[in-house]
């Protein structure tokens, strides 16, 4: 079986590593020149979001599917984290607080918090009283409500060397990588083709790209690319990975001192033409939220955006659109934690060993729906 996977970031190295683990004869198309790299944080010309992400690794899957794919991913984290050491999985606690008076968003909050605990996640509502003394580097004025999920973590260096590490372990397996190649697709009546050569399947792993990869097939994905940001700042903060989901700002530990993030701008782009620099807006605002939380006062060392992909559900888009033509995205602005499990997700469905994932199907829309983005971090 000849398998082409179209997109190198974090889930399309994984599905061609479990691919050619199976014994499949792999091709991987990767259009930026390197498969990951060991960076704290992005460097300016790569456009992937595996190598912009933030790294936040705190599950709160809503359904047994998505339980299934948040846990494997945290357990294959900890296995690359194992198997390779210029990666490194930090395990930290998340906590989310929601101001006093959002009464709507307490509410929400405790159930989204019962709905992972019911898939089996170790997450609970505490009044801040209760955990202030856990965590003194967090100043909890305001709060009415915390969450805290336990096994949660982040990655360092930095997300993209999750891809570099892993897509070792897949030229290990035999992957043949083509980097610095943007793969066109086509599927005629034989069957799905790169660059006109035809493969037995074929898996889109291209994030924000992958609605413009398929269009030559005739297929309309229902996603949408937009723009989410994150910044470093040298404020040196040690404290758990804190999600102000009032301010809509969400900071952790760094190498350099903290990251923090969101910055959401609820609006498609083009994934060929987008500001991949801060927004002054964002910056001053997380900034803000970061001092308010932690006393910290730093400035900025870095600040970028990237793209993250909404679909009409805001659930990913994981299955067959065709015969021998698979896709792989859309988690929301959360994909990397979900990254690992996915691609183990979509090498399963290629190789016939799991049965199509209904809730995520990416036919489940009738035509293609008008729906807005919304910010993935929302309670
Ligand atoms: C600022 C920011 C912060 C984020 N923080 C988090 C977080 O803390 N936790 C979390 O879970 N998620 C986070 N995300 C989301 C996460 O980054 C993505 O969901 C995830 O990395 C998507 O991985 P992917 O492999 O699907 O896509 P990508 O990493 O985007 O990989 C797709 C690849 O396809 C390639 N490609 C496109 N077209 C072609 C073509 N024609 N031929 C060949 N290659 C092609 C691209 O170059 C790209 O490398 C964040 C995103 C951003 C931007």
């Amino acid at each position: 079986m000849r398998v082409a996977v179209v997109g190198g970031g974090a889930v399309g190295v994984t599905a061609a590593h479990d691919l050619a683990a199976a014994g499949v004869d792999v091709r991987l198309y990767e259009r930026d020149s390197e498969l990951g790299d060991d960076r704290t944080s992005p460097r300016e010309q790569v456009e992937g979001s595996s190598h912009r992400a933030a790294g936040l690794l705190a599950p709160r899957p809503t359904d047994a599917v998505g339980a299934e794919i948040a846990t494997r991913s945290l357990d294959r984290f900890e296995w690359l984290a194992d198997r390779d050491h210029r990666f490194s999985v930090e395990p930290t606690p998340q906590v989310t607080l929601v101001g006093a008076d959002a009464e709507d968003k307490q509410a929400a909050l405790r159930e989204q918090v019962a709905e992972a605990r019911e898939q089996g996640v170790d997450v609970g509502c505490h009044e801040p009283a209760e955990i202030a003394d856990r965590f003194p580097e967090v100043d909890f004025s305001g709060v009415g409500l915390a969450a805290v999920t336990e096994r949660a973590a982040y990655v360092t260096p930095g997300p993209g060397a999750y891809v570099a590490a892993m897509a070792d372990q897949a030229r290990e397996a035999g992957v043949d990588c083509w980097t610095g190649v943007e793969a066109s697709l086509s599927h005629e009546g034989d069957g799905p083709r790169v660059d006109n050569e035809r493969f037995d399947a074929v898996i889109v792993a291209a994030g924000g790209w992958s609605k413009r990869v398929l269009a030559p097939t005739g297929i309309q994905l229902p996603i949408k690319p937009y723009r989410v940001q994150a910044l470093v700042s040298e404020a040196d903060y040690a404290g758990p990975m804190v999600h102000d989901a009032e301010a809509g700002v969400y900071f952790r530990p760094h190498p350099s001192g903290l990251l923090a993030g969101d910055g959401t701008v609820p609006e498609e782009i083009d994934p060929d033409g987008w500001e991949p620099t801060g927004d002054d807006w964002f910056v001053e605002g997380a900034l803000d939220a970061v001092r308010s939380r932690t006393g910290h006062d730093a400035d900025a060392d870095a600040a970028w955006a990237g793209i993250a992909t909404a679909t009409p559900d805001r659930e990913p888009l994981l299955g067959a659109v065709e015969s021998d033509l698979y896709v792989a995205t859309g988690w929301q602005g959360h994909g990397f934690l979900r990254a690992p499990g996915t691609g183990e997700a979509i090498a399963d469905l290629v190789l016939g060993e799991r049965d199509p994932i209904e809730r995520y199907d990416p036919g489940r829309f009738t035509g293609v729906p008008e729906f807005a983005v919304e910010e993935g971090m929302s309670i």
